[in-house]
């Protein structure tokens, strides 16, 4: 029967067209990509593939660890992710090459600053925006920090990431996510000594250079990761 789709499909519909247009959700934990690809697009579209493809299930889900994390990582269990969709992830396929600087942009950095199970359900909302709405595999970035330097395992590293663009951008791209909005605000001490120490331990066991630090402004017409954030990736990189 086709009525029980044409529903779902309105209701998808309506879906899609319920949050605002750019920089008018504050408050609502809508990906600052979606805005992004809003921009560009010039309409209220949500774009359903970050360069994920559909492929055939994967039967083995590895849970990695981090190689050479020095810094303390608050694994998927712990904020309560769901699983991935293993037949829209794609393994990474060979060595990290650079890494990408966003920031979630949803809510004041303020918002962030409190308890560890505030920033847990941040975190599940991104995964549940990036499955649900926009029909990735997972949540978009490997690694999320909120404003106390708390760093969240986001999608595995197994995987390649949904963040930067396109397929192309994302290729062997290691996405961190810092929750605020820091085009208004500044990232905390806390939050940069942790992304410090992220991204030495990244490159190191990666070789990346840091000129392959970058941010996502770089890679796309997006204000992302806020000129706060991008002032500090700059000094980090010296550039
Ligand atoms: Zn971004």
């Amino acid at each position: 029967m086709f009525t029980p789709r044409i529903s779902q499909l309105l209701a998808l519909g309506l879906l899609l067209l319920l949050p605002g247009g750019c920089n008018t959700t504050k408050g609502s934990l809508r990906s600052e990509l979606e805005r992004a690809d809003d921009r560009q697009a010039g309409r209220l579209t949500v774009r359903r593939d970050q360069g994920e493809q559909r492929r055939p299930s994967v039967t083995k889900s590895p849970s990695i660890t981090p190689a050479g994390i020095t810094q303390t990582i608050h694994r998927r269990p712990e904020w309560g992710a769901r699983p991935h969709k293993a037949s829209r992830v794609n393994v990474v396929g060979g060595r990290w090459e650079k890494i990408t600087v966003h920031h979630s942009d949803e809510v004041g950095a303020t918002v962030f600053n409190g308890s560890f199970s505030q920033s847990a359900h941040a975190v599940r909302s991104i995964q549940r925006y990036h499955l649900d709405v926009n029909g990735w595999g997972d949540i978009g970035y490997h690694f999320l920090i909120d404003a106390r330097g708390r760093i969240f395992e986001g999608r595995e590293l197994t995987w390649q990431g949904a963040h930067a663009g396109n397929s192309q951008k994302n290729r062997r791209n290691i996405g961190i996510c810092l929750l605020g909005d820091f085009n208004h605000g500044a990232p905390s001490t806390a939050a940069c000594a942790a992304l410090e120490g992220l991204l030495d331990d990244l490159r190191r066991e990666n070789s990346i250079p840091l000129g392959k630090v970058l941010l996502h402004s770089d890679l796309s017409n997006t204000e992302c990761p806020g000129k706060h954030l991008s002032a500090w990736v700059k000094s980090y990189r010296g550039s």
